[in-house]
C-alpha cells in the first residue's frame, strides 16, 4: 500500500455512522432544549489566537499544535480546542451587543499532535458549549447540567463531577505564590518535569501524573483556602445549585485543568463506561479570556467533550444505535429496455420522496434479488420485457413474499400501502 492514513487519524466508515448520528443527534437535541444556538468557527485560525487564548505554557500550545506558515505569509494553526475560536468569533461579529448571555455550541473536528493511543487521536471530534456574558453561577450549573444530561441520555452511569475553583486574577497569584513556597524547599524531590512546571506554570504541578511528585501533593496548599470573598461566594452558590439539582460532585483540590484561561469554576465529569481513559469531559469558567483576546471584559463558562470516546464506550457497553435511513425500494430489471424504464421510474419515485436503489449492471434476477436483500430493501419492483411492453411493473413485498403486477402509474400508491 502506497498511501496510508496520517498517523493518529481515523477513517469513519459507513458502519461507524449510526453511532455518530446517534451521538450527534443527542448533542443537537440537548443543546436546542437548553437554549444553545450553533456557532461554527473555521478549523483554521491564526496561531497567535491559541498562543494568547490557551497559553504557551500549556502542552496543547507548546507541543501539540499543527501549525504552519501559509505560503510564507500567515502563521496558521488547525484548532486544538474550540473556545478560543468561539471567543474570536464572538468578538469579531459584535455578539457582545446581542442579548446576553449568548449560549453557543459547536460540533466538529479538533487537532492535537498527541501520542496516538486507544481513544487518543490526532484528529478527533468535540461537542463544545459556552455561556458568554454572565458571571452568574447559574451559567456554570447549566454547562454542567448539559454535560451531565448528555452522558446520562447516552446511557452512562455513576456520573460524578470533580469540582474545584481556581479563583480570579486577585486571589490566583496568592495561591500560586503559596504553591511556590510549598514546593520550592521540596525541589529535589520533584520530578524533573514538575520542576520545569513549577517555574513556568506552577498550577500544573497539582495535576501531575509524575510518580515522584505525587506523595508531595497531600499537604500542598488547597485553592479553596485562598479564594477571595467573591470567588468563595460564587463557588458556594454553584455548590448549592448542584445540591438542589441532585447532581453528584466531589471537591477535587488537584483539579486545575490544562488551559491557562480558567478562572473560578473548573470541573471534570467522571463516570462509568470508559475503561481507563479518565475524565469523560471537562470545562470551566474563563472570565478573563475575551478581554485577553482584545474584546470588552466579558465573563464566560463552557465545556467540551470528545465524541470518539463516547462512541468507544457505547460499543464496549453494547449500546445499539438505531439504523440510518436507507432506500426502501429496489428496482430490478432484465434487458436494456427494462433498464431504461427502471432508471426513469427510479427518478420519478425519488422525486416524490421515496428512497430507491436501482440494480447496476445486467445480472440474473436471482442475483439482483440478493442485492435487494443485502441492501435491506423491503420492497422490490421488477421490470422485464413483458412489463416494458405492457407499461406495468411487478411489485414484490420481500418480507411477505407477496407479488402483484400493476400499472406503472400505480407503483407509488402500492409502495405507500406496503411500506413497513
Ligand atoms: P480537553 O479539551 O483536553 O479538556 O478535552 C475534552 C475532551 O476531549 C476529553 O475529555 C476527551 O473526551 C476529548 N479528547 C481530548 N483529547 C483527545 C484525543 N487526543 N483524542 C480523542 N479525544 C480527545
Amino acid at each position: 500500500m502506497k498511501y496510508q492514513r496520517v498517523r493518529g487519524m481515523q477513517d469513519l466508515l459507513p458502519e461507524d455512522q449510526p453511532y455518530w448520528a446517534h451521538v450527534e443527534k443527542a448533542c443537537h437535541d440537548l443543546a436546542g432544549r437548553y437554549g444553545f444556538e450553533r456557532l461554527e468557527a473555521p478549523v483554521l485560525e491564526s496561531t497567535d489566537l491559541f498562543v494568547r487564548g490557551v497559553g504557551d505554557a500549556t502542552d496543547i500550545v507548546s507541543k501539540e499544535m499543527y501549525s504552519f506558515v501559509d505560503k510564507g505569509e500567515d502563521a496558521l494553526t488547525l484548532r486544538p480546542e474550540f473556545t478560543a475560536g468561539v471567543m474570536r468569533a464572538y468578538i469579531e461579529n459584535g455578539m457582545g451587543s446581542r442579548p446576553q448571555p449568548q449560549k453557543l455550541y459547536s460540533f466538529g473536528p479538533i487537532f492535537r499532535r498527541e501520542r496516538p493511543a486507544k481513544g487518543r487521536y490526532r484528529q478527533f471530534y468535540q461537542f463544545n458549549a459556552e455561556v458568554i456574558g454572565t458571571p452568574d453561577a447559574l451559567a456554570d450549573l447549566e454547562i454542567m447540567q448539559i454535560a451531565h444530561g448528555l452522558y446520562s441520555r447516552l446511557g452512562f452511569t455513576n456520573l460524578v463531577f470533580q469540582l474545584n475553583s481556581t479563583g480570579d486574577p486577585e486571589c490566583k497569584p496568592r495561591f500560586i505564590q503559596a504553591l511556590r513556597d510549598y514546593f520550592t524547599p521540596l525541589m529535589d524531590r520533584l520530578a524533573p518535569l514538575d520542576r520545569e512546571r513549577l517555574a513556568k506554570n506552577p498550577l500544573r504541578v497539582l495535576d501531575t501524573k509524575e510518580r515522584e511528585t505525587l506523595p508531595l501533593l497531600a499537604d500542598a496548599p488547597r485553592f479553596v483556602d485562598y479564594l477571595n470573598a467573591a470567588c468563595a461566594e460564587h463557588f458556594a452558590e454553584l455548590r448549592a445549585y448542584l445540591d438542589d439539582a441532585g447532581i453528584r460532585y466531589e471537591i477535587n483540590h488537584r483539579l486545575v485543568r490544562g488551559l491557562d484561561y480558567y478562572t473560578k469554576t473548573v470541573f471534570e465529569l467522571w463516570g462509568e463506561g470508559l475503561g481507563a481513559q479518565g475524565a469523560l469531559c471537562g470545562g470551566g469558567r474563563y472570565d478573563g479570556l475575551i478581554e485577553a483576546l482584545g474584546g470588552a471584559p466579558t465573563p464566560g463558562v463552557g465545556f467540551a467533550t470528545g465524541i470518539e470516546r463516547i462512541i468507544m464506550s457505547m460499543r464496549e457497553l453494547g449500546v445499539q444505535p438505531a439504523p440510518l435511513p436507507r432506500p426502501d425500494v429496489f428496482i430490478a430489471h432484465l434487458g436494456p429496455a427494462a433498464k431504461r424504464v427502471a432508471v426513469q421510474l427510479a427518478a420519478q419515485l425519488r422525486a416524490e420522496g421515496t428512497g430507491v436503489r436501482v440494480a447496476f449492471g445486467a445480472r440474473s434476477l436471482k442475483a439482483q434479488m440478493k442485492d435487494a436483500d443485502r441492501a435491506g430493501c423491503a420492497l422490490a419492483l421488477l421490470i422485464g420485457d413483458d412489463e416494458v411492453r405492457d407499461g406495468t411493473v411487478t411489485a414484490r413485498d420481500l418480507a411477505h413474499s407477496e407479488q402483484a403486477t400493476l400499472a406503472r402509474a400505480d407503483a407509488a400508491g402500492w409502495i405507500r400501502a406496503h411500506l413497513p
